[in-house]
């Protein structure tokens, strides 16, 4: 069929936690075209650039097409009867927690619902946590303290209504940038004051009255000094205090704490203390700098104290509000994919609750206490505990702190089975089984963002090979293990009845999530349903939550938590004297198994990088471009040395996307030891310890390819164009015979070799052609190598002399590295802009260029590129 004539079908975004509505019109040759939905609460139409991108990320080049086993294509049956036999044999003879899944907030409810009634209520353990232990465990636990139960409070309205904006280690510019244009909007329209709480200075502090670059992990001693001024003040709400206890407590560690840890000067902190006090329209945001941290969870209390006394929650413009990563992150925690809670909020230490779920579901068994969080898990793994593993839509062999170690964990692992939509991933190659699971443009089920609205994700592309529904995989499994009835699900629309079914038991218990109002949906009318913000009970509509209390302790009051500031676990010291911060960039997404397949938004940051203060630039004999080796006892890395005050003396910055399918020596997680917050178990993802030096490099080299190489050398780094590849390498040892390498590299044997070189100098130039059109080609130098790559990269196809060239003919403009990913501009485009046409504003540059005029996500950037009037620094 014509693709214009498929209809539009509505769906939720592949990526963040802001569940953006999309609309897609599959093209009926395999892909399909994007717009945001102007009727979705979460974003009215708008999206940002990976948003915006998903459209080119549907290819199937790269995806696992039929289940393996042991490395060799299998049947369905043959693969699922192997996994059902081996977690039966294996619980048989060593019990049920000796096997685990570990699942992902890429899961739709409807998977998790079902992974997690398998675990808990027929396996009989409760050895099911998600990689969103990795994200927001620490607010689930700050929640679970201080309101009975996991309650997000805010919504997005309260943004848009909001006078003050406190951004507490959330990039929202970068990591959540819908939600920021809705927050640039309120500040247009209203004023909106913006704080950014951050060690870094980041794209969201460009619009921000105040940047507080506070000492990584000090979050808890400036919140204190908040309490305390509030109380010392007689600013505290003394009527909303009557729904809580352990006001004084909380005033007494509050003042106690010495805000002097923070690093901020007294003026700043008072300024903070004042504004915040001075305004009532309070939303204070947080994200992974919250969460991400060995004292998380009392970051998040001491956030959460604060509104509390002063009654700013539950009301509009007013609240904390924690903003989640991964797209379906609050399904999964509201469906007990964590190992410590129950389907619905439930507790699993409470008997009362677990007999319920295990009658509704009418379960042989329920596990009476919590399962292995993520880090222990893995530790489990690598002890032997564990002895069979599944891993779905996730990559811990390079997300999990002490990657190195929990590779070889897995790889150690008697029986690891995978489910994904591709075999290449770093986890992906250590697995026993590998199943093939369908990917976000052909499932169909439900998801629940930030802010508690529950979507449908639809399918409107055809399964590819024999990729099946996680769900139904999961399910054929749990039959396959003995559970006929309980996992006899034909759609997912009877699993989501089911688990909406599920939560009025649990309202029994006057928990907060309630869904029973769905229970009762029909197939039809499940297939059409619009975006609901739960509670959506039979009786109980959408509501605020604690306007006037209702908490969910058992007395109905709130936890005001005494909270203490504790450093980092680890400690600066000579022989590692940088602290490492690492997070997201703006135009990629976890490991880039998606967003990675874009060539659009692959321009934006090409390669892994370190950002380093000038100063400790210079004294560790480290230039622009040049590469370095970071280190710690726990792993290593080589990154590419961006120099800028964005980070201060002491600390730098790295970030987390690069696996060893795209850069195996920026793992950067293989530098993060596996230190926990006590309450959460969540990872200490931000502050580890390193030294930092200038990697000594025999020679460095830049390719580009129409195929992707994956050379055995010491540092390289692909990302896609729209040619094909780009390839960045460099060695410590020298090379023989270069023409000889790269036909080896590149697997071109019997190409024909252009070969421009000047031994003396180290210099070659190498361009390998078939039937005269460009294949590949290497430029290799003793310094980091100066050339036109975003030219070159368009050249593959082309005869070998162009690209030989090494940079544009004349009549090429070179626009720099691209910025602006929704429009193709480059840096230089809007350089030259600037400085040749005079233009002087955002809006200057976007009516003429159209750069920022479409997500908006590149507007910080081109506000930072006039802020130093073309002084920006990029690499060689
Ligand atoms: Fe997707 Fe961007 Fe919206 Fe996040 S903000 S859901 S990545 S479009």
């Amino acid at each position: 069929m014509d693709g214009s004539s498929l209809p539009e079908v509505r769906s939720t975004c592949a990526y963040c936690g802001v569940g953006c509505g999309v609309l897609l019109r599959a093209d009926g040759a395999g892909g399909l075209t994007v717009r945001g939905d102007p009727d979705h609460p979460a974003n009215f139409g708008r999206l940002c650039s990976k948003g915006s991108a998903l459209g080119e990320v549907t290819g199937l080049s790269h995806r696992l097409m039929a289940p393996h086993v042991a490395g060799q294509v299998s049947s369905w049956d043959a693969a699922l009867q192997h996994v059902a036999d081996r977690f039966s044999d294996t619980i048989a003879k060593h019990g049920p927690d000796s096997v685990a899944f570990y699942v992902s907030g890429q899961l739709l409810t409807e998977d998790y619902y079902v992974a997690n009634k398998l675990m808990k209520g027929f396996i009989g353990s409760a050895n099911i946590d998600t990689n969103s232990r990795l994200c927001m465990a620490s607010t689930v636990a700050g929640h679970k303290r201080a309101f009975g139960t996991d309650t997000v409070p805010g919504t997005y309205e309260d943004l848009d209504q909001a006078d003050l904006v406190v951004l507490v280690g959330s990039n929202m510019a970068w990591c959540h940038p819908v939600l920021y244009q809705r927050v640039l909007e309120a500040r247009k329209t209203r004023g909106t004051r913006i704080v950014v709480i951050d060690p870094r200075r980041t794209a969201s502090c460009d619009q921000a009255d105040m940047h507080l670059a506070l000492e990584p992990g000090s979050d808890v001693a400036l919140f204190n000094r908040l309490l305390a001024r509030l109380a010392q003040d007689g600013q505290t709400d003394a009527g909303y205090l009557t729904h809580t206890v352990g006001f004084d407590d909380a005033v007494k560690a509050a003042q106690a704490d010495d805000p002097a840890v923070t690093g901020l000067s007294p003026q700043e902190i008072e300024d903070f203390c004042n504004l915040w006090i001075g305004t009532e329209r309070v939303v204070t945001v947080f994200s992974q700098g919250v969460n991400q941290s060995s004292s998380g969870s009392d970051k998040v209390n001491a956030i959460l104290n604060c509104h509390l006394a002063t009654g700013r929650i539950g009301r509009p413009g007013m609240g904390p509000f924690s903003v989640t990563g991964q797209p379906n992150a609050m399904g999964g925690r509201e469906v007990g994919g964590l190992a410590n809670m129950l389907a619905c909020h439930l507790d699993i230490e409470n008997a009362m609750h677990r007999q319920a779920v295990q009658q509704f579901w009418n379960a042989p068994t329920i596990p009476d206490k919590p399962g292995l969080k993520a880090v222990d898990m893995f530790r489990a793994v690598e002890e032997g505990q564990i002895k069979a593993l599944w891993i779905i839509h996730t990559n811990p062999a390079v997300t999990m702190p002490d990657a190195d170690r929990v590779s070889k964990a897995i790889k150690a692992c008697p029986f690891t089975v995978v489910s994904d939509i591709t075999a290449q991933t770093d986890t992906a190659r250590l697995a026993d089984v590998l199943l093939p699971a369908t990917g976000w443009a052909e499932k169909d089920g439900t998801v629940t963002n930030s802010d508690r609205w529950i979507s449908r994700q639809r399918a409107v592309l055809a399964a590819p090979g024999q990729a099946r529904p996680d769900w139904d995989i999961l399910a054929e499994v749990g039959r396959r293990m003995g559970w006929q009835s309980a996992f006899d699900y034909q759609d997912p629309a009877e699993i989501f009845t089911e688990y909406a079914a599920l939560s009025s038991v649990a309202n029994r218990f006057e928990k907060d999530f309630d869904i029973s109002g769905l229970a009762g949906l029909d197939a039809s009318s499940y297939a059409d349903l619009a975006p609901v913000r739960w509670p959506v009970g039979k009786t109980r509509k959408p509501e605020r939550f604690f306007r006037d209390g209702g908490f969910f302790h058992p007395d109905g009051k709130a936890r005001l938590l005494p909270v203490t500031h504790r450093p980092p676990a680890a400690r600066t010291e000579p022989k590692f004297p940088f602290r490492l911060n690492t997070g997201r960039v703006r135009d990629q997404w976890h490991t880039m198994t998606r967003s990675g397949l874009s060539p659009r938004l692959s321009a934006h940051l090409a390669e892994p990088f370190l950002e380093i203060h000038p100063e400790d630039a210079r004294r560790h004999g480290l230039a622009a471009a040049d590469l370095a080796e970071v280190r710690n006892p726990t792993g290593t890395a080589i990154l590419r040395v961006r120099i800028t005050d964005a980070v201060a003396p002491g600390q730098v910055f790295a970030p987390i996307h690069w696996t060893g399918e795209t850069a195996p020596s920026a793992r950067i997680d293989a530098l993060v030891p596996s230190v926990t917050d006590p309450v959460s178990g969540q990872p200490e993802s931000k502050a580890s310890v390193v030294s930092v030096s200038r990697m000594k490099a025999a020679w460095y080299g830049f390719a580009i390819s129409q195929d992707p190489i994956a050379p055995n050398v010491d540092y390289w780094a692909a990302s896609r164009t729209d040619k094909g590849f780009r390839t960045e390498l460099a060695g410590y040892s020298q090379v023989q015979d270069w023409e000889e390498t790269a036909r080896s590299w590149f697997g071109l044997a019997e190409s024909a070799a252009t070969v421009v070189a000047d031994p003396a100098r180290g210099t070659y130039r190498i361009a390998l052609t078939v039937e005269n059109r460009l294949k590949a080609a290497l430029f290799v130098s003793r310094e980091p190598v100066a050339l036109m790559r975003d030219y070159l990269s368009t050249t593959i196809g082309n005869g070998p002399e162009q690209v030989l060239v090494g940079r544009a003919p004349a009549d090429v403009e070179d626009a720099g590295p691209t910025l602006c990913a929704c429009f193709g501009v480059g840096v230089k485009t809007i350089l030259k802009a600037i400085e040749a046409d005079q233009l002087d504003s955002v809006e200057a540059i976007g009516d003429a260029l159209g750069a920022g005029t479409n997500c908006g996500s590149c507007r910080p950037e081109i506000a930072d590129l006039l802020a130093v009037h073309g002084k920006v620094e990029t690499p060689a």
